[in-house]
């Protein structure tokens, strides 16, 4: 339903309710309204949301009225950060259920199923409650309750000590999900501790390289609703990233007439609502894109204007023909000649689709004009070697049509994102940690998470407290059993604390277990590139809010959550307080109020502080409702700070910050202006000066200074200096690299497994006990085409199939369908969870026994789920047994050269089950897997090698902590390399 249909519906509600009033009336009878006397389709108006009226369903059949509470805070289920507003109970100020947050400009009152089952996991009978601590070996699974004090006092004292001894990359802070903008950086900043990890590596890093090579940022902001044509490369519909606000928008785009055109190998739900779904080859995705491209360059198809203007043809050309005439007549002749050889034909021989289909897709493409919105995010940038290239082809398009930061296009990310700034900023730490940015992956976006067993196999370092957060290495990264070697060897990791809400298959390798809160049981702030506007979500420990709503005084957050759950904000200030009790080591001033001097900052002042200072327009709207800026984002959960932002690139740059100007010869505008950009406008890169010392501030394009893109350059990148320089100069164009998959690189007889698709119901490994969403999906089965299954022995839908990859294989259901290519099997991710005792979430976790020999691992299931009797009910009613199997285990590291990326997809063979072969089997060889690492790390270009200028990585690049310029130097003062 859209907003004005909504609209429609409640008028006709609110007539139907006038003309039953006055009938009962004419009757003499009591008129009932209903609890709430509003229409299903309408939201609570938020003047009622100190007092909402519902009926108890479960006092059915009698009428009984339940009063309500409703407070904001945020879904942690995905990135996208939706709103929820959670019913709280006034007579047991408990939490009743959570529903959609209308005020939230990104979800506008909508969820998807996974929103709402955070009251699943709130309720969750299995959930981690206490600080655990480990009583017998790592694995073992034996554990005893302890403080919180206890646990803080070990951690800090390690923390110091490795801090105090100059051991500063023995700390490290594994995070999976961050659901925040900077909190964490900042507490390692604090530290000097260049000690982040992420899962990017797992999951974004080619997506995102791609983007930042054309345009400086890394995630494209796709401006769906508005748009004429949507090219999805992804199931973006049903599981994208920023997945509801984005779906919801396409939708919108589709009932204005957007064409859908989707590349899937799957017929996903997305590629069912495509007007095109072509299901190619998987890694053949970008050579379709070049065709496209190809017919648009060919019959000048494209937006001349904007090619001239905004790409870096100029600094292109020169590099071809130094000191050459540089003409855009010159350069559009090149680009026929560059691209001439991606024919349609072409395109078909690789990706399989018929040629007459491309055609068509790139006449509809071509007529997009400057409303051409295209995602990709993991999909085919996340399964393939040089998946990055996929990204630089899809914008590539956006590129020639000129839909770059244009009402129906593409924005760079933080234009449409806004990311206060915080009470202190501590200055990033002074190290280099080579654990997370090995030397040789100089490009790569962002840390080489999937690479740590490995590197500290080979003696590269050793960690002395590992923090694990919202994320769980050993079930979601390839080779999960050397995470399992690497976490139970205390010389490789000292200490590992999990901070998690739930029980993983990680925590089971940990030191303590600490439980933090839920989507309701926190505090964040975070923003998201969910259309043309920039807003902040509010996330916040709702029964916190609720009890001080009632008059009542909230020490922290735990006083408030169930048992002793806590929230990170106020975990790591009270940790840090500990690392650095007397101030000495310069930590505590970064966690101490400014309100009073000498003591421990607190969640309120945090935020209060940030929502008073750093976002614009908050102080006058909430002053508007007499509100405080805390107090309104505690009522509200949202506030959008502006919106149809629209194309930042061609804003003049203000005079005042044109003193001193140099323009170099490509346009790159310098200026020696003290004023710093103004900030959430177009953020450079960390932006390096020119020779004499002027900072880049913008470029200069038909004679005007404008603010321009975050690249080095200031103008969309065509041709990427950056690859070019190191090492990479072959691939500095938008152009197709034949993937590992491709099939001039596979055995006879081998297929490829896609694992990278989501379940829509499904929430990583959080999801565990969410028991709404594991009776919608609780397994996974490998989809097979018709004419594989007839062609591997008459296979039929529920046989058992082994799949053999590199280093093992898993023993798993097949479900024939004709919704997947031939030539292709697809095994989503998500399902495979384990246990290895009774702690764990029961309801989606099967028990499994593991067996080693050496490097050799063997998991075999040993019960799978059954019904239990628990504090819910429900439990006692689980009707589904199976959990699907663990494919991860069995696939080595494929860290792509360039982006570091994982490339996921696998050259596997497939065949029935052998004898003896049971549902759920893994088996995996960590030695054959590490052998592997080093096949593809030998296809690595490091920056001792090729590093133009003597450094680690180009300066420029994005950096969750980014070290000063003088720590990017590589050891031993390396010289520069002149690459060819
Ligand atoms: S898309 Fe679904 S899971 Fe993601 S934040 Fe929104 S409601 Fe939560």
């Amino acid at each position: 339903m859209n907003n004005k249909e909504r609209e429609q519906r409640v008028r006709d509600f609110e007539e139907r309710l006038r003309t039953a009033r006055a009938d009962a009336e004419r009757r003499g009878e009591t008129f009932y309204p209903g609890a709430s006397g509003v229409a299903l389709a309408a939201y609570p108006p938020k003047e009622r949301w100190d007092d909402w009226v519902e009926m108890d369903s479960r006092a059915w059949p009698q009428r009984k009225e339940k009063r309500y509470m409703l407070v904001p805070t945020t879904c942690f289920n995905c990135e996208s950060a939706c709103g929820l507003l959670a019913y709280v109970d006034k007579d047991t100020l408990t939490v009743r259920k959570f529903e959609g947050n209308p005020e939230h400009p990104g979800s506008r009152g909508r969820n998807c199923a996974k929103g709402p089952a955070t009251i699943n996991q709130v309720t969750d009978p299995d959930r981690v409650l206490f600080p655990l601590k480990r009583a017998g070996e790592r694995g073992e699974g034996k554990w005893v309750r302890t403080t919180w004090d206890e646990a803080l006092d070990d951690i800090a004292a390690r923390i110091r000590k490795a801090i105090v001894e100059n051991r500063h990359n023995a700390v490290m802070y594994h995070v999976g999900r961050p659901g925040e903008d900077g909190y964490t950086e900042r507490v390692l900043a604090a530290w000097g501790v260049d000690g982040h990890n992420s899962h990017t590596n797992i999951c974004s890093s080619s997506g995102r390289v791609g983007y930042a090579f054309w345009m400086g940022l890394d995630r494209p902001s796709a401006d769906h609703a508005n748009a004429d044509v949507i090219f999805l490369i992804s199931a973006h519909l049903e599981s994208g990233h920023y997945f509801n606000p984005h779906a919801q928008r396409i939708v919108e785009g589709k009932h204005a007439g957007a064409k859908v055109i989707v590349l899937d190998v799957r017929l996903s739900n997305t590629a069912t609502h495509a007007d095109h779904w072509l299901a190619p080859r998987p890694g053949s995705e970008a050579a379709i894109l070049l065709a496209i491209a190809n017919e648009m360059i060919q019959t000048g198809a494209y937006n001349r204007d904007f090619v001239r203007r905004w790409w870096n043809w100029e600094e292109y050309l020169d590099q071809e023909t130094p000191g050459g005439e540089p003409r855009f007549e010159t350069f559009e002749a090149r680009l026929r000649e560059l691209y001439a050889n991606y024919t349609f034909e072409y395109a078909a021989a690789e990706s399989g689709v018929d040629e007459g289909v491309l055609r068509e897709v790139a006449a509809i493409v071509a007529g997009a004009g400057t409303r051409l919105s295209s995602h990709v995010w993991r999909s085919a940038a996340a399964g393939n070697l040089g998946g990055w290239q996929v990204s630089r082809c899809l914008f590539l398009l956006n590129a020639l049509t000129g839909a770059v930061a244009t009402e129906g296009g593409v924005f760079p990310n933080a234009w449409n994102k806004f990311v206060p700034k915080p009470i202190y900023s501590p200055p990033h730490p002074k190290t280099w940690n080579d654990l997370t940015w090995p030397v040789e992956y100089p490009l790569a976006m962002h840390e080489m998470s999937i690479l740590l067993p490995h590197l500290l196999e080979e003696g590269r370092g050793a960690l002395d407290v590992y923090f694990s957060r919202v994320y769980n290495p050993v079930w979601t990264n390839p080779n999960g059993f050397a995470w399992i070697e690497a976490l139970s060897d205390p010389a490789k990791v000292g200490l590992h604390a999990a901070l998690t809400p739930t029980w993983n298959e990680s925590a089971y390798f940990a030191d303590y277990v600490l439980p933090m809160g839920l989507a309701s049981e926190r505090h964040d702030v975070h923003s998201y590139e969910t259309h043309d506007a920039q807003w902040i979500g509010f996330r916040q420990t709702v029964l916190r809010a609720a009890r001080e709503r009632s008059g009542q005084t909230i020490g922290d957050s735990r006083e408030a959550n169930p048992g002793e759950v806590w929230e990170e904000n106020e975990f790591w200030i009270e940790l840090s307080w500990r690392v650095d009790p007397d101030g000495a080591l310069g930590i505590r001033q970064y966690f101490e109020s400014k309100d009073e001097p000498g003591a421990k900052l607190g969640v309120d002042e945090y935020y209060r502080y940030m929502f008073e200072h750093s976002v614009p327009g908050l102080p006058e709207r909430a002053k508007a409702e007499n509100l405080e800026p805390l107090a309104y984002m505690r009522r509200y959960g949202a506030f959008e700070v502006r919106k149809k932002i629209g194309a930042l690139h061609e804003e003049p740059v203000p005079e005042d910050e044109l003193v001193d100007v140099a323009v170099d010869r490509f346009g790159r505008a310098y200026a020696r202006s003290e004023r710093p950009p103004t900030p959430n406008v177009v953020p450079l890169p960390s932006p390096l000066p020119d020779a004499e010392g002027r900072r880049p501030v913008g470029v200069r394009i038909d004679g005007r200074i404008v603010r321009g893109f975050p690249t080095p350059s200031g103008k969309l990148e065509f041709w990427s200096r950056t690859l070019a320089d190191w090492g990479w100069p072959e691939y500095a164009l938008p152009g197709y690299v034949k993937s590992h998959v491709h099939p001039d690189n596979m055995e006879p007889g081998q297929m490829v497994l896609v694992p990278t698709f989501r379940l829509p119901t499904q929430i990583h490994t959080r999801g565990g006990n969410a028991k709404w969403l594991d009776e919608l999906a609780n397994t996974n089965p490998v989809w097979i085409h018709p004419s594989d299954a007839a062609r591997l022995g008459d296979l039929r839908t529920g046989d058992l199939v082994r799949i053999t990859t590199e280093t093992g294989h898993f023993v798993v259901k097949a479900w024939v369908t004709e919704g997947i290519r031939p030539g292709v099997v697809a095994c989503s991710h998500h399902m495979g969870r384990w246990r290895l005792d009774d702690n764990g979430q029961k309801q989606i976790m099967a028990k499994v026994a593991l067996d080693r020999a050496d490097g050799a691992w063997a998991m075999r299931r040993t019960a799978g789920v059954k019904p239990y009797a628990s504090a819910d009910p429900d439990t006692k009613r689980i009707w589904w047994s199976d959990v699907g199997v663990h494919q991860n285990l069995t696939f080595p590291v494929h860290p792509d050269p360039v982006s570091g990326m994982h490339c996921w997809h696998q050259a596997v063979t497939v065949e029935r089950a052998h004898p003896g072969d049971a549902y759920g089997d893994v088996h995996a060889d960590t030695h054959k897997a590490h052998l592997v690492f080093r096949k593809w790390l030998a296809l690595a270009r490091p920056a001792t090698q090729h590093s133009p200028d003597g450094n680690r990585r180009p300066y420029w690049m994005l950096r969750p902590l980014k070290p000063p310029v003088a720590t990017y130097k590589l050891p031993g003062g390396a010289e520069p390399v002149k690459n060819p």
